[in-house]
């Protein structure tokens, strides 16, 4: 059997490591908010080139404190609409709803699974004030397109980078040849740590990365109470706060970051240059380090004879995902919207093992049962 992930080989490569931390937690006892907290935030703040970081208790929370931050500092107005694309999973929509906005469901570019600039001006509205944008898969949204338009009619422009840490573009390098990388890329960006992500804590984590002063403060205050100082609370905040255990195992794991996505990308393009079959659809990618290859999505006609023969031969599948958004009971109230080309997608798509710890050889396997299909 080739698990689609194998969690617990992803981990155990840090055992060592991860269980010094585990102890000198034990005997230091700083639960919550404590030195790891910090020392994370900083080393993800660095890492991604922003000013700031604020851990979180995970990823939809990350969103949603972001948009939160918005409304407090008057940025945002409760009843304000946001553009989100219709294909992303269902976190991004629900932080639009639990922060009392109104999404606006656009349909993705059907090669990129990305929302495109492409004719998305022609979509804004006088009450449209700020565009989501997902980066799906682990590959970046058209970031540069997505950033003219948002500053042509003043809106923000967030990202939902829970699949593309350490996803960067090497288009437009700043002059001291830093690369934009996922979470400095927009107004404010959310990230999540649930343990299957590129960087996955060992339980429930996420962040928000910004250079707006103003919106880190806000959020710092949110997340915990409303309150900086202990028992002084400023603004009606709720508890969502990164547990500081994790955030230790997350420092371990970052200094690997970068080797598990180029592990990733090299995958993909095996992948890509020895797959040949003519019922699948390969995704795009353009080569560079803009992809961190999250999941490996693949199309194909008729999915449920695929998943048959995949699980005859012992190939761990996952599909990602199995029902759109606007068709959740959930979400039942958007029901009525016409989104063909995510409902092509969600009906197509399937996911092939990616993580790091493959061997050649699991590669190789996958490959020639696919293309024995
Ligand atoms: C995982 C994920 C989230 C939510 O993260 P949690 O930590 O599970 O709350 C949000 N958006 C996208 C695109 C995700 O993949």
């Amino acid at each position: 059997m080739i698990p689609f992930l194998d969690l617990h080989k992803i981990n155990d490569r840090y055992r060592e490591e991860l269980k010094a931390s585990f102890a000198q937690a034990l005997d230091t006892s700083y639960y919550i908010l404590g030195p790891n907290v910090k020392t994370f935030e900083n080393e993800f703040a660095n890492y991604c080139g922003t000013n700031y970081c604020i851990g979180t208790a995970n990823g939809l929370d990350a969103l949603t404190l972001i948009l939160k931050g918005y409304i407090e500092i008057g940025r945002l107005k409760v009843g304000d609409k946001v553009i989100v694309p219709a294909n992303t999973y269902i976190a991004t929509i629900l932080s639009i709803l639990h922060a009392q906005l109104e999404p606006i469901l656009v349909e993705p570019n059907s090669e990129t699974y990305n929302l495109s600039s492409e004719d998305l001006e022609s979509k804004l509205t006088k009450d449209i004030k700020a565009i989501v944008m997902v980066h799906l898969y682990g590959q970046l949204a058209e970031f540069e397109g997505l950033k003219a338009i948002a500053d042509r009619h003043n809106l923000l422009l967030i990202e939902d980078a829970a699949q593309a840490h350490g996803a960067v573009s090497s288009k437009h390098p700043t002059p001291n040849n830093q690369c934009p990388k996922a979470g400095n890329l927009s107004h404010a960006a959310a990230f999540s740590f649930y343990p299957s992500k590129n960087l996955g804590a060992l339980g429930d984590g996420g962040a928000v990365t910004t250079n707006d002063k103003e919106l880190y403060e806000t959020i710092l205050l949110l997340r915990n109470y409303g309150s900086k100082i202990k028992y002084e609370n400023e603004v009606i905040g709720y508890n969502s706060r990164l547990d500081d255990l994790q955030a230790a195992f997350l420092s371990i794991k970052l200094k690997y970051l970068d080797a598990d996505n180029s592990k990733r990308r090299d995958i993909a393009r095996s992948y890509l240059e020895k797959i040949k079959n003519p019922k699948l659809v390969l995704p795009f990618y353009d080569g560079s380090e803009n992809h961190v290859f999250h999941t490996f999505v693949i199309e194909v006609d008729d999915r449920e004879d695929f998943i048959k023969y995949l699980n005859q031969h012992k190939i761990g599948w996952l599909i990602h995902y199995p029902t759109p958004p606007h068709k959740q009971k959930a979400l039942e109230r958007f029901s009525h919207l016409k989104l063909p080309i995510t409902e092509q997608i969600h009906k197509r798509v399937i996911s092939l093992p990616i993580s790091p710890v493959l061997s050649d050889e699991e590669v190789n396997t996958v490959i020639e049962v696919i293309n024995a299909y």
